[in-house]
């Protein structure tokens, strides 16, 4: 590169606020005369760089705000615990195409079951792929749309909710939650209505949510709403902690295991 003009470059890349290319720029310059690039492959390849790095720091941005647990991911998920028609439908909420319908995701089963565990796992690998979730719990969520109901801000509340593409209410029904407290959550569900998804993990099967929201009319217009567009996951598989201490107890400790060297 001619070195004249090299901090003049450095100095409009910092102005125009590219680092990658900023910090790249010379050592690609090298490699470019080497392999005898055109100067469009050159500034191309610069480019990329930057761009790939962007999209990186976004994701980590994201993937932060998304308050997801980030433990709880594809990797750890073992896909062979569950059965074939549930692993389908995880992989197949992976293209994330459901968010661009605004369509819902519930996902049943008892507690332990993994639910939590397979759904943070989808969402993360959509934020991956550059959509936006937010990952919270059903009873925290509650209590936050209840003190901005109390500060009348309930309605600039529930339109930065509208920000995600993707709210997962995880725990639907869990705590005992009182009349009030299931009139905002039943408010959030209908302002999101067909305008946002909703990703609600529940060990309550439909027919046992009166006693979430108190009366049997409002559990018939949420589910409604939620259902309306939806993939419903069934999980039922047992508990994976009681499998793990049951399994603990039963086999001996892999120091003791037959053919182990100690
Ligand atoms: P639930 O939300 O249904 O109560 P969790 O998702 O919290 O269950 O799972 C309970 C524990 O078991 C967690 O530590 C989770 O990581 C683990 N777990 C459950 N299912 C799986 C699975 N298929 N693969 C790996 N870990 C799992
Ligand atoms: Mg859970």
């Amino acid at each position: 590169m001619n070195t004249e003009s090299l901090p003049a470059l450095l100095k409009g890349l910092e102005e125009l606020s590219l680092p990658t290319m900023r910090g790249q720029c010379e050592a690609v310059a090298r490699q470019a005369t080497a392999e005898s690039w055109s100067y469009a492959t050159y500034l191309l390849e610069l480019v990329d760089q930057e761009c790939q790095q962007r999209r990186q720091r976004r994701i980590e941005r994201w993937l932060k705000a998304s308050k997801l647990p980030l433990e709880k991911n594809w990797q750890t998920l073992d896909l062979k615990r569950l059965p074939l028609k549930v692993a389908q439908q995880l992989r197949s909420l992976l293209s994330g195409d459901f968010l661009d319908r605004q369509e819902n995701v519930l996902l049943f089963g008892p507690p332990g079951s993994g639910k939590t565990h397979a759904l943070c796992a989808v969402s993360q690998e959509l934020v991956r792929g550059d959509r936006r979730v937010l990952f919270t719990k059903c009873g925290l969520l509650v209590q936050e749309l209840l003190a901005a109901k109390r500060d009348l801000r309930l309605p600039a509340t529930i339109k930065r909710l509208a920000q995600w593409e993707a709210l997962f209410i995880d725990d639907l029904g869990y705590v005992q939650q009182s009349r009030e407290e299931m009139e905002v959550l039943f408010t959030l569900l209908a302002e999101r209505y067909e305008r946002g998804s909703v990703l609600v993990t529940s060990n309550l099967p439909f027919s046992k949510w009166e006693q979430i929201f108190k009366d049997a009319m409002t559990a018939a217009a949420a589910i409604d709403r939620l259902v309306h567009h939806s993939v419903i996951v069934e999980m039922n598989v047992s508990s994976y902690r009681m499998e793990k201490a049951k399994k603990a107890k039963t086999e001996p400790p892999a120091s003791e295991a037959p053919g182990s060297t100690g």
